[in-house]
């Protein structure tokens, strides 16, 4: 891109931050090395300062990809020269927290970690959460329509969101901060927004729903035969009252013992030999009382669900170690350079079976395929890793997504749980989604965007 469009850029965007492309190869790109392929980037301030600059590309034939936290794992914001990047990095606040309706206004660029904070405050809590709260913004989590620990209990970001704010590949804002549970107003269409990766408009605010944060929490580790022995644990904590069930993490054994040497945990420092490994969070008034529900929990249950060993955690160390088993999933990566990765839902109590099935699978294909799997038990979200080096042959990978995708869509699952589309499992999605839901996506995406100025050839191939 030339200097002097980089000196138009700072015109149409008088506030704003930008960084041409030699500025961004000296940065870092976040999770994904191809976020800033593109030849600028700018950084409004404000939702004007966004419909500003979408209305230069528009008019200047410019394609634009949204970037927030630069988290996203299936290569949603990634960028390619000619693009330009709005990072929604200016737009980082939390406009409002109303602790009686228990709502928040934030911008688009608001860290998760943020809002959680903001919210905490008041007793509150934004219902969802991730390992990369640190980093990720709730702009780019409504566009992956993002899910994590707590969605079995409250559901992913699209039921979080109660209304919300974007720029419109025209250049015009569409307005909807309702801050209502309960609108039935027509079309009730802040949910194209929802799940697009940034397809179809901008989002720039965001109102959401915030629930009350327990008092106390306490973790545990149990270690089971297999995940419907997890399950049954699961159902047990969630029918109990005076607590409240925040977390239940599955580790399969190959997965666990690699994370413990790569944390370079010592032998025996947890309980890690089971061929399954639940991480659970309880909430409560207070840590004696989680503490206590737990163990007497676990007690109640430890022979009918064939527990094998447990530990609750007596303290934040201990609880962290056991977190860190879980959430610091890069380890997976420092073994193995870019391993081919996915992200399913499989419904109802079919995680076992789903397991034995996709390891037969994958040995058929390769004898030295062993998937590194683990997810969000409570819902059946699966993440699952391939122990070899990526990027693997197109052929290979699609060889590996039939086994893993088969038969899912039929049993009411889904090949994308959480992540999205992106470009990574573009080609899955017009593999495996219903052929007329694909028809009106493009049509949609046809009307709404017709210059196609918007993270084109993303979640939709082509023009
Ligand atoms: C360690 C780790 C753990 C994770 N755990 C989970 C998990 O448990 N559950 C889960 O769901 N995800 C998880 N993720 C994935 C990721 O954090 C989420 O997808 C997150 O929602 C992305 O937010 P972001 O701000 O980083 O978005 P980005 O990566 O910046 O962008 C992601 C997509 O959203 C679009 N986008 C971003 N901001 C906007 C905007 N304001 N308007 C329109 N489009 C926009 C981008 O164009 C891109 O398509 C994890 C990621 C990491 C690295």
């Amino acid at each position: 891109m030339s200097e002097t469009l980089i000196a138009e850029l700072r015109v149409a965007c008088p506030n704003a931050v930008v960084w041409d492309g030699a500025e961004l190869a000296s940065r870092d790109p976040g999770f994904d090395g191809r976020n800033f392929g593109a030849s600028a980037l700018v950084r409004p301030t404000d939702t004007a300062g966004v419909a500003g600059l979408v209305k230069f590309c528009a008019a200047r034939g410019f394609s634009l990809v949204a970037q927030g936290g630069r988290t996203g794992l299936a290569g949603g914001a990634a960028t390619i020269a000619g693009q330009i990047i709005c990072d929604l990095g200016g737009l980082n606040k939390v406009e409002e927290i109303d602790p009686f309706a228990r709502t928040a206004i934030v911008g688009a660029g608001t860290p998760l970690g943020t809002l959680q904070v903001a919210a905490a405050v008041h007793g509150l809590e934004p219902g969802i959460d991730l390992a990369a709260r640190g980093s990720c913004t709730i702009g780019g989590m409504v566009s992956t329509n993002a899910g994590g620990i707590m969605a079995f209990r409250n559901g992913t970001m699209r039921h979080r969101v109660l209304g919300l704010e974007a720029v419109l590949p025209d250049g015009s804002v569409f307005s909807d901060l309702t801050r209502v549970l309960k609108t039935s107003a027509g079309y009730d269409l802040k949910h194209l927004f929802i799940g697009a990766e940034g397809t179809l408009g901008i989002v720039t605010r965001v109102a959401l729903r915030l629930d009350p944060v327990a008092g106390a929490s306490a973790t545990a580790l149990v270690g089971v035969p297999d995940a419907a022995s997890a399950q049954r644990i699961v159902r047990h904590f969630l029918g109990q009252t005076g607590t409240r069930l925040t977390a239940a993490e599955i580790l399969w054994q190959r997965f666990a013992a690699v994370m413990a040497k790569m944390l370079g945990y010592a032998p025996g420092q947890l309980p890690l030999e089971a061929p399954c490994l639940l991480v659970l969070g309880l909430g409560a008034d207070s840590v004696d009382v989680a503490q206590s529900a737990l163990e007497d929990g676990l007690a109640a249950i430890w022979e009918e669900a064939g527990i094998i060993d447990g530990l609750v955690a007596t303290s934040e160390a201990q609880a962290s170690a056991m977190w860190r088993l879980r959430e610091e999933t890069e380890m997976i990566e420092r073994m193995h350079h870019l391993p081919p990765s996915f992200d399913v839902s499989v419904p109802g109590g079919g995680l076992d079976s789903y397991v034995a099935r996709i390891e037969a699978g994958l040995k058929e294909i390769d004898a030295s395929f062993a998937p590194y799997v683990f997810g969000h038990l409570a819902d059946g979200n699966l993440h699952i890793s391939i122990n070899t080096d990526g990027p693997v042959s197109h052929a290979l990978h699609e060889a590996i997504e039939d086994v893993l995708y088969e038969g899912l869509n039929e049993a009411g699952g889904s090949f994308s749980a959480e992540h999205g589309v992106g470009l990574e499992k573009r080609d899955a999605y017009e593999r495996h989604a219903d052929p007329v839901k694909q028809a009106l996506a493009r049509a949609i995406k046809g009307l709404m965007d017709p210059g196609n100025v918007m993270n084109p050839g993303k979640i939709i191939s082509g023009p």
